[in-house]
């Protein structure tokens, strides 16, 4: 009998351990989401990031607070790791891809506490993932020209002042377009549009431009500062004669030997050079160094040349001009080479910049400009955000209404779901049906107002309406239809933070399932155990 209940005892606190490392791993998901939660919608709070050595930055992105912060704990980096998958697929939606995980798992956790089993909250919330999916199609509506620019601004709103928004929205609008119209892929690829900032003017003075342009100027200053239409050839390497490995010497043994050798290195510079001649390039792009030797050469063969250029513009030159991107020039051909239609330099705000345009794809640059350099830096990560919107809404321009109606939206339709489901999943749906208010609740809260309040009113308008696009604006704090106040959010977007809060959810739940079999003897895993012990 003393035995039995010392058992029992020991059984309890293990559970408690369990609990409690489950807990734990919650309440990291916690801290990291209400670090991020009051920067939610367009009046979020900004937050200034020092860094270790006192850099100071002011955002309101939620992934940029994140990765500042440095977490450790296993189950926060989980969170950062389910924001920058949402911010690689979708651009946005990162603060409310963590916001969400984290009430999904404070959800789970009140039913665990109630007895509920772990296995049935991940049941029950991949049960609900798929109905809401299922759910969005029919919510969703196709958007048209004007509606792209409204989505897109929609997701700078509180990134940056009003008056930039539109004309930052329709640049990004305008160059995805292009982009796709040109490109005879499946996807584009916003990295395909470069963007570089210039200091000065301002931020509605940013433009779109045919063509790459770089900050550089050509290596040779009596080189030709423009040409018409040419061949272009591009190297990933240097142009310099092949060093010594690290441990070979050379042993000059007697006069005249080191001049030899010199002649000999020249000598195959020379060639190097000629073969790049011989193949027809006019415009040579290099991305390593190029020796001083080969300066006159090149020039000599009527060669212009830029080195130094980073591997991103490589890609997107080669891309433009339809060149590979050789390695080793002893291997080159005219097949090798691509055709540019023009290049020239010019000098913006005195800096020298080449604009190079390929005959193929042109290429694209946006230029950002702004009067100071945290400013430049927070137009250029706004428009990055913009640019990866647009090139997903060309590809799939389906749309859903922001402002917390989607997700009230589909609270509701889950909770009639629920209540179709006879198993004790059905708490779990009603669990994941309530996490999803976080996000009115949030918005509602950080604008001033009650949640709850707020909640309440848009479910009851969106019911009684039969309108699943009623949601808040925060900026008069009253309810509307979300379309025609242009609020409005990419189904992807929408998509990707379900399908990563549920996931990242899920597989913390799954932690907490591992701890509670292995101390719960109710389990079949902890049965299953005991019966082995006894056989
Ligand atoms: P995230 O990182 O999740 O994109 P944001 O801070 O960009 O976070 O906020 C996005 C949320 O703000 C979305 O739910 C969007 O619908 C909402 N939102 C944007 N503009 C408004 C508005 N005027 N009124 C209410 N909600 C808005
Ligand atoms: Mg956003």
């Amino acid at each position: 009998m003393a035995s039995r209940e010392h058992e029992r005892i020991l059984q309890d606190t293990e559970r408690e351990q369990g609990n409690t490392a489950f807990r734990n791993n919650v309440k990291a998901a916690l801290a990291l989401a209400n670090a991020v939660r009051s920067t939610l919608g367009p009046h979020g709070l900004d937050k200034m990031l020092i860094s270790d050595v006192g850099d100071v930055q002011v955002t309101n992105d939620g992934v940029t607070v994140l990765e500042a912060a440095k977490v450790e704990h296993p189950t926060a980096r989980m969170l950062i790791d389910t924001s920058t998958a949402q911010d690689t697929e979708a651009h946005d939606g990162t603060t409310s891809a963590i916001v969400l995980t984290a009430e999904l798992l404070l959800n789970a956790l009140d039913w665990i506490d109630r007895g509920i089993h772990p296995s049935v909250l991940t049941k029950g919330y991949g049960m609900s993932l798929d109905y809401a999916l299922s759910e969005i199609e029919s919510i969703s509506r196709t958007s048209d020209e004007d509606d792209l620019i409204r989505v897109v601004e929609t997701s700078l709103s509180g990134k940056i002042s009003e008056d930039t928004r539109t004309s930052l929205s329709q640049l990004a609008v305008e160059a995805a377009k292009i982009a796709y119209k040109r490109s005879n892929r499946e996807s584009i690829d916003p990295n395909d549009i470069k963007r570089i900032t210039i200091r000065g003017g301002r931020v509605s003075d940013s433009e779109r431009i045919d063509g790459i342009i770089m900050r550089k100027t050509r290596l040779d200053s009596q080189t030709s500062d423009k040409l018409t239409a040419g061949k272009v050839l591009i190297l990933d390497g240097g142009l310099d004669p092949k060093e010594l490995s690290l441990d070979a010497s050379i042993r000059i043994t007697e006069p005249g030997m080191l001049a030899r050798f010199i002649e000999r290195q020249k000598k195959e510079l020379q060639d190097r050079v000629q073969t790049i001649a011989d193949v027809g390039t006019n415009l040579l792009i290099v991305r390593d160094g190029v020796n001083d030797d080969a300066i006159p050469m090149l020039r000599k063969a009527g060669i212009v040349t830029y080195r130094r250029v980073e591997r991103d513009d490589l890609e997107l030159i080669a891309r433009a001009c339809g060149a590979s991107i050789i390695r080793d020039t002893r291997a080159i051909d005219s097949d090798c080479l691509g055709d540019f239609e023009s290049i020239k330099e010019e000098s913006w705000e005195s800096v020298d910049h080449v604009r190079i345009n390929g005959s193929v794809g042109s290429g694209q640059t946006v230029i950002i400009r702004g009067s100071t350099q945290s400013i430049l830096e927070e137009t250029m990560r706004a428009f990055d955000d913009a640019i990866g919107v647009a090139c997903g809404l060309v590809q799939d321009s389906s749309i859903l209404p922001g402002g917390g109606a989607i997700q009230i939206a589909l609270a509701r339709r889950l909770r009639s779901f629920s209540t179709t489901v006879p198993g004790r999943e059905q708490l779990a749906i009603e669990a994941y049906a309530a996490a999803m208010e976080c996000i009115p609740r949030a918005l509602s809260e950080n604008a001033g107002l009650d949640g709850l309040d707020r909640i309440l009113e848009i479910t009851a308008v969106q019911a009684s309406n039969d309108n699943d696009w009623l949601g808040l604006d925060v900026t008069d704090r009253s309810i509307y239809d979300m379309y025609e106040r242009g609020i409005l959010e990419p189904v992807r977007t929408t998509r990707q933070a379900l399908i990563g809060a549920t996931e990242s959810a899920i597989s913390v739940l799954r932690i907490g399932d591992i701890l509670w079999a292995k101390q719960d003897p109710q389990t079949p895993d902890w049965q299953s155990e005991l019966n082995q012990e006894d056989d």
